[in-house]
């Protein structure tokens, strides 16, 4: 009953991103349009619901769960949520509980993600100047995250910075960031900018900086060695020799690493995305209400994960933002 979900390119499922919100304190240029629409607070899986998709694929094998949204940290009581997936970790179904953020609010809730057993947390810096971090993220301010990557520091957890590749706005911040990241003893990721959401006027190819560049801009001044560290996931990592800093890419675009994927994305409302850049998503939320036993529920994501799609389709080669996709990436969960 409990075998392992495998999908049908032979890969083990041991990986789930849950986006627990699509709302956000911030604006980013590249993520939300100013005027976002939210969706209906009814529509959202309620946190007692959250607790049991969560605990369903645990059960089904999922050993790594990462919280994301939106931002996360602004969902109601969220930290109720927290404390309760710590029964996973305790018990050693789950290896790891985990969070991307975009900071402004780790302040107040670092010392109580740490006391629910959060060992390490992503946070989302595009950039160290306070200008460009406010037109950037429209609302946010850069001195209230610097803050709460202090009180995560504080608080014990290791923080991992992730920064989107912009062109024009933060390839001069490329050995600043880096040295920033080295000097707080943050490993540090750069993501290349994908296409999703329809954000209206900005023109997706006029942002793209491709990771391929800026990786031989790194290696003008550091020597890079290419480490095998794998995690199931689209980063591949190098240390630089000089430092013995950790720096990671994620190249959904200039390489696609599909093959070894091991992860699925939950939405706020229920939905289960078997690829960031396919359509195809499997309703989830019908099949947990229609009872209180988890039956139902377990079918619908053994059969969900059964049509997992080889991989993605985003392509700028042509000089157009193919396999661009209609939803925002605060509605799959970045
Ligand atoms: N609000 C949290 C944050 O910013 O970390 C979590 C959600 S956010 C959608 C997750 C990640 O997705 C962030 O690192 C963000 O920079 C990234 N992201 C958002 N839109 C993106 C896009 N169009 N291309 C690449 N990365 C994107
Ligand atoms: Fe909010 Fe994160 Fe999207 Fe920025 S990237 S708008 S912080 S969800």
């Amino acid at each position: 009953m409990n075998a392992p979900l495998i999908d049908p390119f032979q890969r083990a499922i041991s990986y789930l991103r849950v986006s627990v919100t699509d709302r956000c304190d911030f604006r980013c240029l590249y993520c939300m349009s100013e005027n976002m629409t939210f969706l209906p607070k009814k529509e959202l899986l309620t946190l007692e619901e959250l607790d049991r998709m969560c605990s369903t694929f645990i059960r089904l094998g999922v050993r790594k769960l990462r919280i994301t949204g939106g931002e996360p940290l602004v969902r109601r009581d969220i930290m109720t949520f927290f404390r309760a997936m710590s029964r996973h970790l305790e018990s050693g179904d789950l290896d790891e509980l985990t969070l991307t953020t975009n900071g402004s609010q780790l302040s107040r809730f670092a010392a109580d993600l740490a006391a629910a057993g959060v060992r390490r947390i992503n946070v989302s810096l595009d950039t160290l100047d306070e200008a460009k971090f406010a037109r950037v993220t429209r609302w946010g301010r850069l001195a209230q995250v610097m803050n709460g990557i202090d009180a995560a520091q504080a608080a014990g957890l290791r923080v991992k910075i992730n920064a989107v590749a912009l062109k024009g706005f933060n390839e001069d911040e490329l050995f600043t960031l880096a040295e920033w990241c080295a000097a707080r003893d943050c490993d540090m990721t750069w993501i290349e900018v994908m296409p999703m959401g329809d954000l209206g006027n900005e023109d997706r190819l006029d942002q793209y900086w491709s990771l391929d560049d800026l990786r031989a801009r790194l290696a003008e001044r550091y020597t890079l060695i290419d480490l095998a560290e794998r995690t199931g996931g689209p980063a591949r990592y190098v240390q630089l020799e000089q430092t013995g800093q950790k720096i990671g890419f994620i190249t959904p675009l200039t390489h696609n690493f599909c093959e070894s994927c091991n992860r699925v994305r939950l939405t706020c409302t229920g939905e289960l995305y078997m690829c960031l850049g396919q359509e195809d998503m499997a309703d989830l939320r019908a099949p947990l209400r229609v009872s209180e036993d988890d039956t139902a529920l377990e079918e619908a994501i053994r059969n969900a994960i059964a049509h997992k799609p080889k991989g993605h389709d985003f392509d700028y080669s042509r000089q157009r933002a193919d396999g661009q996709m209609t939803r925002h990436m605060s509605h799959t969960g970045g």
